[in-house]
C-alpha cells in the first residue's frame, strides 16, 4: 500500500491517514508533523521552517524534499507507506517520482480529498489537537468529553499557530496556487482518484478504503 493523500489543510487527510496507516501497518509520512517536532525540539531544521510554517507559506522545496529522503531511509519504504501532505508543489512530486525509482517502487494511488472553502474553514478554525498523543478534536463536530482535555490519553489539547482564521485563509490560497496543480500532474499519470472528503469521518474512510484497495 503506497499512497499519497492529497487535498487542501482542513480536508482531514491527517485524521484518515493516521487511522488508515494503523489499520494497514504501515508508516504515516506527514511533512506538517515532521515540521511540528523539528521546531518543538529546535533543531536547525525546525529553525530554519518557522517563519514559513507560520505565516502558512510552503517551506522551501529543498528542505522537505531533504526531510523525506533521509526519512525514507529510515523507514522500510517497500513495506508501503501514507503521505500525508507531501507531495505539495510540482518540484516535490518530480523529487518523489525519482525517488521511488531509484528504489524500484511505484506509488500505488493519490487520493484527492474534495472538500469545500466554507467547510475547510470551520473545519480548520475549530480544530484542537492532543499536545502528547496527537488525536485531533473539533470544537463543534467532536469535542472532547472534558473541555481542553483529550479523551484518549488525558493530554491537554491546543490550537495550532497555523489554524487562526488569518493564517488559514493564506494557507487556503497558497493551496490554490502550488498544490492544486499536483491534480493535473497525477491526473496525467493515471494515479488520481477523486474522494467526496465532505461528512461522517467514518464514511469518508471507508470510501477512501474502497478506493486504494482497488488499486493494489
Ligand atoms: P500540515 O500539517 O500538512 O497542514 O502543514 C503545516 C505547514 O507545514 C504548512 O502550512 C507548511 O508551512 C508546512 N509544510 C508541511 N508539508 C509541507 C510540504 N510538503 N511542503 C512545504 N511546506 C510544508
Amino acid at each position: 500500500m503506497r499512497v499519497a493523500f492529497l487535498g487542501p489543510p482542513g480536508a482531514g487527510k491527517g485524521t484518515q491517514a493516521r487511522e488508515l496507516a494503523h489499520e494497514w501497518g504501515v508508516p504515516h509520512i506527514a511533512t506538517g508533523d515532521m515540521l511540528r517536532e523539528a521546531m518543538a525540539a529546535g533543531t536547525p531544521l525546525g529553525r530554519a521552517a518557522k517563519a514559513y510554517y507560520d505565516r502558512g507559506e510552503l517551506v522551501p522545496d529543498d528542505v522537505i524534499i531533504g526531510m523525506i529522503e533521509e526519512r525514507f531511509r529510515q523507514a522500510e519504504a517497500s513495506r508501503g507507506f501514507i503521505l500525508d501532505g507531501f507531495p505539495r508543489t510540482i518540484p516535490q512530486a518530480e523529487a518523489l517520482d525519482r525517488l521511488l525509482k531509484d528504489l524500484g517502487l511505484n506509488l500505488d494511488r493519490v487520493v484527492f480529498f474534495d472538500v469545500g472553502e466554507g467547510e475547510l474553514l470551520r473545519r480548520l478554525t475549530g480544530r484542537r489537537l492532543c499536545r502528547a498523543c496527537g488525536t485531533p478534536f473539533h470544537l463543534v463536530s467532536a469535542p472532547p468529553a472534558r473541555e481542553g482535555v483529550c479523551d484518549r490519553c488525558g493530554g491537554e489539547l491546543y490550537q495550532r499557530a497555523d489554524d487562526s482564521e488569518a493564517t488559514v485563509r493564506n494557507r487556503l490560497q497558497v493551496y490554490e496556487r502550488q498544490t492544486a496543480p499536483l491534480l493535473d500532474y497525477y491526473r496525467s499519470r493515471d494515479r488520481l482518484t477523486s474522494v467526496d472528503a465532505a461528512g461522517d469521518m467514518d464514511v469518508i474512510r471507508g470510501r477512501i478504503r474502497r478506493t486504494v484497495e482497488a488499486a493494489r
